[in-house]
């Protein structure tokens, strides 16, 4: 059981949000699932980069975004992050297909983009982060807990 991480942040610029993720990442305990929500150029990749240096887990110059390849994998020595992109996906039985209830695994931390898209995803996330643009540069990074 984790301790609530419910807070809100501003970021002003690409290197604070990456800054926010680091930090982050040394708070999060694995098994975790993450909603990742905002629009399009939000943040969340950007974010993403953040939590995998932070968890040991990849450069940030190593993390890209997986639109095309739907889940890609950062190795770190305790935990496994797995970043996903649900946003190509449509049907219930695509998302099956996936087989991400088998990543869900103890040292995993799973952050997934478009995931609030379906409802097999939503109930088995523990955390949401929501970032909303506020300006070019500005950003409100909301994290919520969300229901066991
Ligand atoms: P998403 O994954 O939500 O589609 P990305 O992380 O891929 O978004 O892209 C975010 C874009 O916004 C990047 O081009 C980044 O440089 C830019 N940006 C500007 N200000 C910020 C900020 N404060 N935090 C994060 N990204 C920012
Ligand atoms: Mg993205």
């Amino acid at each position: 059981m984790m301790s609530s991480l419910a807070q809100t942040t501003i970021t002003h610029n690409e290197e604070e949000t990456l800054a926010f993720g680091r930090m982050l990442a040394a708070k999060l305990i694995a098994p975790l699932c993450i909603l990742l929500t905002g629009d399009l150029g939000a943040g969340k990749t950007t974010l993403t980069k953040g939590i995998a240096e932070g968890m040991d887990a990849a450069n940030k110059d190593d993390v890209t975004s997986p639109t095309f390849t739907l889940i890609h994998e950062y190795r770190g020595k305790s935990v496994s992050v797995f970043h996903i992109d649900l946003y190509r996906l449509e049907t219930e039985r695509e998302l099956q297909t996936l087989g991400l209830q088998d990543l869900m695994q103890d040292d995993a931390i799973l952050l997934i983009e478009w995931g609030e898209k379906f409802p097999w995803v939503v109930d088995r996330c523990n955390l949401q982060i929501t970032i909303k643009r506020i300006s070019e540069n500005e950003r409100q990074i909301k994290l919520a807990d969300l229901k066991l």
